[in-house]
């Protein structure tokens, strides 16, 4: 089936009332981005698209855009999300100045922790599920067969919230599904490796969604009062603050590996169906 390309005559996908206007909309966030892209190493992510399981992973300058999705006020709602999370996480996490902001913790499992103690939960769930579901909405690679079963869900959510401020999204109480289904947050701790850094996203099993941006790892379950298993005090349900799990450097190559792999199963799979020789991912 042939796709109608999107003009500045639809309507934004977020509101549905105004004229989708705004061109290079980021899917993935440009804060998300620009650390993805590492910050002393070679400035190249790669993409991995199982939509396109023939063709080796393309080298990413950029994070990926999409013009006619949203209106300007949507985009702007999206940036401020974007700014709020972007100043309390980007230098704040990790950085001894800013050790009054977060209680670092080891779990008996022997997981390390951060519990953001000064970010705002419901701001936080509103930008990651905006994530998710510009991720599900978007035709660009390598979010073109990403999609989520609850992406009508995930807009309702957003709608919501949508005001012009920080001030008034802080102070709305949000859509009454927004603190009801688990969301994890994932990154690494130490020098780890960032020419290794790539923008994956993963139709999980079930109603488990990943996404790989950079340097964090997203899981999220939109069914509301679902959980996921073996992650426990990682699930982030209900209104207290916002937990972080952190990685130590062989953990996370394990983590990320395992979503390669992940993504080589998906694409040899996708090739069987499409008729082609897969790219070999190794
Ligand atoms: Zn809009």
């Amino acid at each position: 089936m042939m796709i109608k390309k999107r003009t500045p005559d639809d309507n934004c996908l977020l509101c549905l009332n105004k004229k989708a206007t705004k061109t290079n909309s980021h899917i993935a966030s440009k804060f998300l981005g620009k650390s993805i892209l590492g910050k002393n190493g070679p400035r190249q992510g790669y993409v991995l698209d199982s939509s396109k399981p023939h063709l080796k992973p393309r080298k990413m300058q950029d994070s990926p855009k999409e013009n006619y999705i949203l209106c300007p006020e949507c985009e702007n709602y999206f940036e401020h999300l974007e700014t709020y999370v972007s100043r309390h996480l980007s230098n704040k996490l990790l950085n001894e100045k800013h050790s009054n902001s977060f209680e670092y913790g080891i779990n008996q499992g022997g997981v390390e922790y951060a519990i953001c103690k000064e970010l705002d939960i419901k701001i936080l769930r509103l930008f990651i599920i905006s994530l998710f579901w510009r991720c599900s909405i978007s035709r660009v690679e390598p979010f073109s067969v990403f999609s989520i079963e609850e992406e009508e869900l995930l807009r309702e959510i957003l709608q919501f919230s949508n005001y012009s401020d920080i001030k008034s999204i802080e102070q709305n109480n949000g859509h009454h599904s927004l603190l009801k289904f688990p969301i994890i947050l994932m990154r690494p701790v130490g020098d780890h490796d960032n020419s290794g850094n790539f923008f994956y996203a993963n139709n999980g099993n079930g109603n488990l969604y990943q996404l790989v941006l950079n340097e964090f790892i997203f899981f999220v379950s939109p069914k509301v009062d679902s959980y996921i298993p073996n992650f426990e005090f990682l699930n982030n349900i209900g209104d207290s603050h916002v937990i972080i799990a952190l990685l130590r450097n062989e953990t996370w190559a394990n983590l990320r590996d395992g979503l390669v792999d992940l993504a080589t199963k998906k694409s040899i799979e996708n090739a069987r169906k499409m008729g082609v020789k897969p790219y070999n991912l190794k």
